[in-house]
Order: structure tokens, then sequence, then C-alpha cells
């Protein structure tokens, strides 16, 4: 690979924020950056070249966006170039709210000639194109790699949901080529990752751009084939199709398959699924979710949902918190309808007052605390697979602060589920079985599963997981929670 002249080496620093769709174009830029010559480092100080890889899809999020712009922008030391990528540009009307002083805007769909955009602006002569570089599909390799990584099997999205920006800030789907995404999944498990995370924004529908009918299952089948050491798969956002049904049974047949189904459905009353342009076939929805609890063994639903949507009658949200209480999914997110400009649903009159959209996102969290308290509370006792994967601290009310390790079971998915605590410092990356001790709505405790005086060296759980102190790693990714970003897809 060529390298940017011999001036001495530059330097370079990736800010991402948004969803771990981000991240993942994060990564590759990162790849394609170093391929060039430059050198990542951790500080946008120290960096020659920042990039901010923004969030465009709520207004709150490109608020965000926005202030960390202007805050690096203010920082700026001579020669410091600075390059707004990600979604923000991509949104036509936002992209007039970029700070001026940016030195380039780039937007989601060109991340891959973020090369060639910095040599640029350092008044370097141009390398030739990257081997192997497939536009926002391009398959990179990561400068460091954790226990779990993001892979993103397709980018775009063909359905016009009334509230959402993706298909315009995206374009239509395009899928990465299987053997792509294999090459990519053996490079991250030669370095020592455990959880490959398949994401896209419609997982379900992999492989349709490329003609291939029953891509996702097909997909997995060559994933279990072809890294038979890779532990855990995990898919987010399954969109409500009978293709579903397909891939649940290829789940049930392999462990490494986690019986995770994170399917999105928004609401639960038909008549604000028409106005929201989403499937509103309840009975499919049913079906899908009593056939993957039919075929899975120890199955965790997971569900995404959207209250105060314009027109939004009381009796229409008493239908969706009906459906909570029915389905007892394990993990829920809620969220407070948001008018996004040039959206369907952004022209609708009949907006539900923000106070009465919180008050109906407060009731079905509440419904949904306690079914989540019940399930992890029946987790007492069980022996769990954990993937270690940070360490913290925890304080209790007397200020005594010890050392406590973080992880994540099979049933939570990162950054979105809970978490899984113990006391003591185990080494990050290993996938160990743990006695879970304690339980709460949403973390669980646990202790080493041969232990033979259970709880014996625990604190109370509950002063614990209130105020613990994680480490830097930890918090930044607990901030980053797609929960408190407010998204919802
Ligand atoms: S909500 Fe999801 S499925 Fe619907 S248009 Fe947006 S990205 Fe596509």
């Amino acid at each position: 690979m060529t390298v940017i002249s011999d001036a001495p080496a530059r330097t370079f620093n990736v800010v991402t924020l948004g969803c771990s769709k981000n991240r993942v174009d994060s990564e590759g830029m990162e790849h394609l950056l170093t391929q060039r010559g430059l050198t990542a480092v951790p500080s946008t100080g120290d960096a020659d070249a920042i990039v901010v890889n923004t969030c465009g899809f709520l207004g709150a999020a490109r608020q965000e966006s926005i202030d960390v712009i202007s805050g690096l922008l203010a920082e700026r030391r001579e020669g410091q170039v600075l390059v707004a990528a990600g979604c923000l540009p991509a949104l036509g009307d936002h992209h007039q709210e970029l700070p001026a002083g940016v030195d380039y805007v780039l937007s989601t769909r060109e991340w891959y000639r973020i090369g060639d955009i910095v040599q640029t602006l350092f008044g370097e002569e141009l390398q030739p194109e990257v081997a192997g570089c497939e536009g926002m599909l391009t398959t990179f390799s990561r400068a460091s790699v954790g226990p779990s990584a993001y892979v993103k099997i397709a980018d775009g999205c063909d359905h016009n949901c009334a509230f959402c920006t993706i298909p315009s800030i995206k374009g239509r789907q395009q899928s990465k080529r299987p053997m792509h995404v294999l090459q990519e999944i053996i490079d991250l498990v030669a370095q020592g990752t455990k959880e490959i995370v398949l994401v896209a924004q419609d997982t379900i529908r992999y492989g349709a751009d490329l003609g291939m009918k029953h891509g996702l299952p097909q997909l997995l089948e060559s994933i279990v084939e072809t890294v038979p050491n890779l532990p855990w798969v995990r898919m987010l956002y399954i969109y409500p199709s009978p293709l579903t049904l397909k891939m649940v049974d290829v789940l049930a047949q392999h462990d490494a398959l986690l019986p995770y189904l994170d399917m999105p459905i928004q609401h639960a009353d038909r008549d604000v699924l028409r106005a929201m342009n989403r499937p509103s076939n309840l009975d499919m929805t049913r079906r899908l979710i009593d056939h993957a609890r039919a075929t899975l063994a120890e199955p965790v639903m997971r569900t995404t949902l959207i209250v105060g949507y314009p027109g939004e009658t009381e009796a229409q949200f008493l239908n969706l918190a009906r459906f909570v209480e029915e389905q007892e999914f394990d993990h829920v997110g809620v969220f407070t309808y948001s008018a996004e400009t040039g959206t369907k649903a952004a022209m609708l009159e009949d907006r539900i007052d923000p106070a009465e959209a919180e008050a109906r996102r407060n009731h079905i969290m509440e419904i949904q605390q306690a079914i989540s308290y019940r399930k992890n509370s029946a987790l007492v006792g069980q022996i769990l697979d954990v993937l270690i994967e940070g360490h913290g601290e925890a304080e209790d009310e007397a200020g005594n602060v010890e050392a406590i390790t973080i992880g994540r079971a099979r049933r939570h998915a990162p950054e979105v589920d809970g978490y899984v605590f113990l006391p003591g410092a185990l080494p990050i990356g290993e996938l160990m079985p743990l006695r879970i001790v304690e339980a709460g709505p949403y973390d669980l405790w646990a202790e080493a599963a041969r232990s033979s005086s259970p709880g014996s060296r625990r604190p109370k759980p509950a002063v614990r997981a209130r105020r613990r102190r994680l480490s830097p790693a930890a918090r930044s990714r607990e901030a980053n929670r797609p929960e408190r970003r407010g998204q919802a897809r």
C-alpha cells in the first residue's frame, strides 16, 4: 500500500456520533486513513485531521453534532483540518446548519472518499484508489478490536416509514457481498472478537438487491460454516416481515446464532401503523413472535415503540399498552414522536402535546419495567454465559469503592439492553459462565459459577447499580446508548 509522501506522519482522530451503523463507517474511515499513512491518535487535540461522523436522525442528534463541531472549531490549532462526515451533511435542508469553518463536508454515502479528501486538504498528491474499495460497502479491517464488533451488512432502506428521514439520507438498500462480510468477520475473529453484531437499516432484507431470496438465512449459514470458532452472532433491526420465519428456523439450528429477535414494531394499533406506513397486520406480527417463541430455545424478544404519533388517540395508545402487556417482551425501547423536516409525518396536524406524549412513554416504561424485572428475577440462581467487556468501580453509601467487572449475557445486545456486573476485575474478552445472584429491571449481578457461598462478597446491589462509576470507555458507551439518544428504528 502506498503511503503519502515522506513528510512527518500525519495523525487523525474520528469522533463518532449516532448509531452502530455510523460506528462501522467510522471504523472504515479509520482503516482508509491508516492505509494512507496517517496514524490514529486518541485525542482530537493531537490530531492533524479531525473527522466528525455526525448523526442527522433526529433534531436532538443534529444539535449534538453541531455542538461538537463548534467546540472543536473553537479549539482548533494551526494547521488542523476538520471534516464533517455522516448523516447530517446528507440532509439537504440541514446541511446549512453546519458551522462555518469546516474544511470539508462529506456525505454519509461517500465516507469511503475520506483518504482523498484528507490528502487534498493537506495539499498532497493523491494516491491511486485503494484496492478493494467498493464505495460505502467497502470491506476493511479494524485498527483495534474489542470483544464485540458491529458488522454492517447493508446500507440504505427501501421502506418509506412516514416519520423517518433515513431513506432520504441513505438512499435505497445496498447489500455488502457475502464474501466481503465473511472476510470482515474472519478478520475480526482472528483478532479475538467473540461477538459479531450484524446491522443494517433493514437487516432482514439483506441481499434482496443482490438477487438473493433468503439472503440473511444464507449469510448466517455461511458465517457458522466458515467461522466455526465464533461463539456469538447477533442481529439487530429485523423489520416485521414473513422473511423472519425462515431466519428464525436457521437460528434454531446453531448455538452460535443467538436466539435474540430485535423486531421494531413501533406501534400496535392498526390505524396508527397505517399512518406510519408500517406493517399494520397485527396477526402477522403475532405469528412472527409466536413462531420465534415456539422454535427458539430461551428466546429473547426486543422491540422499539413510538408514542405520541400525530393523531394517536387515548384508545389507540391503550391498544399499544395492552399489546405490551400481552406480549411480555424482554426489552423495549420507547420513544416519543419527533417531527423531522421533510417527512410525511411532519406535515400531519393534530400533534400530541409533548407532556402527554411523555406521560404515555412513562406509562409503557412502567408496564415494561415490571415485566423485565419479573423476567430478570427468574434468572437468579441460573448460570449464564457472560462476555466480559470492561471494568468499572462501584461505591457504596459509606464511600467504599471496589473494582467491578462489566459484561453481557446472550440476552443483552450491546448498548441498548442491560449489563451483568460482578465484583473484581476479570479478563476482558473472556466468555465465562457466571451465576446470577441478583436482578434489577435492567441489569443483573453475578458471581463466579464455581463459588460455594452465593452472594458472600456482594454488597447491596441496588446501591451498587445506582452509584456505580464506570471506566471511561464504558461511560462513553453508556452515554451513546441509542435509547438515550432518542433513536428508534
Ligand atoms: S424506520 Fe427503518 S425501516 Fe422505516 S424507513 Fe426508516 S430506516 Fe427504513
